[in-house]
């Protein structure tokens, strides 16, 4: 980015939480590929007099997030009316939480172990909308996922570069599939984001905390991948750096990402918290957030210790066991799919006090030891393990590569056998000193790419 200016970014995320109802009704919330309209009842139609009734699986899944999230959790909540006009909402409001959500940011800013931490605003409670699906100039309303219970998050506008938004969301991910809150999934859509872009002169010679935010932000939506987030927000900072260079007044706006022509375009100037004219829900009395919730197990539970959350693992990782930070989150990441790596990680170390940590992760990281294995038979390969010595690899590697075009060009031409030939040659170089499937994987990233 144009060093003369930096761009101020805030996040709001919208997750779906994986409880078997809606946030309610009773219908189920599971909607995904479900027969159109099958999952449906007066409450999430919104048909008139009829009544919700919070589910407080749902309330607790969102009391874990915001505690996860370092919030201060409110005493007692109440549901806001939320007006909008629009095809995918029956009722003419979405019921939401406007000014007493569940949490609330503290100031303590979420760690996830990259280079700064970010603040969180707020953490509320909230219920999702119909999809819809456009067939030449008619449009489809499928209802299954009305009343879906939603979590939304909303960060202050900590973030500068898209790189560490990337980072954060894949954090609150990893969070929530660790809490087993919400799949959390951007493909699918129970996890969206809707970024929020200003740019300002940038703040090198002043403590940053005293820099004004811009008068002006713009919100972006339509973002279904990572990948996309990423190329929208830096679509959106030089689009937004051009415009002040030029002279160009900008404004508050909500732009769509067009992943075809891969920029952003104008959805609607953005409405302020006055249009949506909220007000409480009269249907949902007040609810107290009782740290005991009693003998009648009525209100949804604060006190539930947390389980380990990702962060906790990798600084342990890294601190304890001193790997670096993209060893530990091989493990960190896959502890939600495959825990034992971690455990028999932790479980292998601890017994075995004598044996390098890095070593062992190195190994289990090669697959050369895997989870189950007998501990002293693990070790005992650790023992054998030849070490590839990378500077030296990289550059037979490359030496190789160059000394046989003719063998490369086979391979690129589809001709995977002849990598055989390659790893011969390197390992020759190496005097056979390194793991011959590091090799070939070196040579095959190197070649194809
Ligand atoms: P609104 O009331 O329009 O929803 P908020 O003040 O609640 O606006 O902020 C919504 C999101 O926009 C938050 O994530 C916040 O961090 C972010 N945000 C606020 N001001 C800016 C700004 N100038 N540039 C970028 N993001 C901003
Ligand atoms: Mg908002
Ligand atoms: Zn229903």
């Amino acid at each position: 980015m144009d060093k003369k200016y930096e761009a101020v970014i805030g996040l709001e995320i919208h997750m779906e939480l994986s409880t078997k109802s809606k946030m309610f009704c009773g219908c189920s919330a599971n909607h995904f590929e479900k027969e159109p309209n099958s999952q449906v009842c007066p409450v999430c139609l919104g048909l008139p007099g009829a009544m919700p009734s919070p589910n407080n699986k749902a309330i607790e899944y969102v009391i874990m997030l915001a505690q996860a999230l370092n919030c201060n959790i409110s005493q007692s909540i109440k549901f806001d009316r939320k007006h909008y006009f629009y095809l995918d909402l029956p009722k003419g409001y979405q019921i939401s939480q406007y000014d007493e959500p569940v949490g609330l940011g503290s100031g303590e800013g979420v760690d996830f172990g990259g280079k700064q931490t970010v603040r969180i605003r707020r953490v509320h409670a909230e219920e999702d909308t119909a999809t819809l699906k456009r067939i030449g100039d008619e449009t489809l309303i499928n209802f299954n996922r009305s009343g879906v219970p939603l979590v939304e998050i909303v960060t202050e506008p900590d973030f500068s570069e898209s790189d560490t938004v990337i980072e954060f969301l894949k954090e609150l991910q990893l969070i929530a599939r660790y809490l087993g809150i919400s799949d959390a999934d951007m493909e699918k859509g129970s996890m969206r984001l809707e970024p929020n872009v200003s740019v300002r002169l940038a703040t090198r010679n002043q403590a940053s905390n005293s820099q004004q935010l811009p008068n002006y932000k713009v919100e972006l939506k339509n973002i279904n991948s990572f990948r996309y987030a990423k190329a929208a927000i830096d679509y959106e900072i030089q689009r937004q750096i051009k415009a002040l260079e030029t002279g160009e007044a900008l404004h508050q706006e909500t732009r769509g990402y067009n992943k075809k022509k891969k920029e952003t375009y104008v959805l609607r100037s953005k409405e302020s918290a006055a249009d949506y004219r909220y007000f409480p829900e009269p249907d949902i009395p007040r609810i107290l957030l009782d740290k005991d919730p009693g003998a009648n197990n009525q209100q949804p539970r604060t006190s539930d210790p947390l389980p380990d959350l990702p962060n906790a693992k990798r600084f342990k990782l890294m601190d304890k066991y001193k790997l670096n930070k993209k060893q530990a989150d091989y493990f960190v990441y896959n502890f939600v799919t495959n825990p034992e790596l971690y455990n028999y990680f932790v479980e292998l170390c601890d017994k075995n006090p004598d044996a390098d940590s890095v070593v062992i992760a190195k190994a289990m990281l090669n697959k050369k030891i895997n989870p189950g294995m007998d501990h002293q038979k693990a070790i005992g390969m650790l023992n054998t393990q030849v070490e590839t010595d990378e500077t030296a690899l990289n550059s037979a590697v490359s030496e190789v590569i160059s000394e046989n075009a003719n063998i490369v060009a086979q391979i690129k031409a589809g001709k995977d056998s002849a990598i055989m030939f390659l790893v011969g040659k390197v390992m020759q170089k190496l005097k056979g000193k390194a793991d011959g499937k590091v090799v070939i994987s070196r040579i095959r990233e190197t070649v194809i790419g």
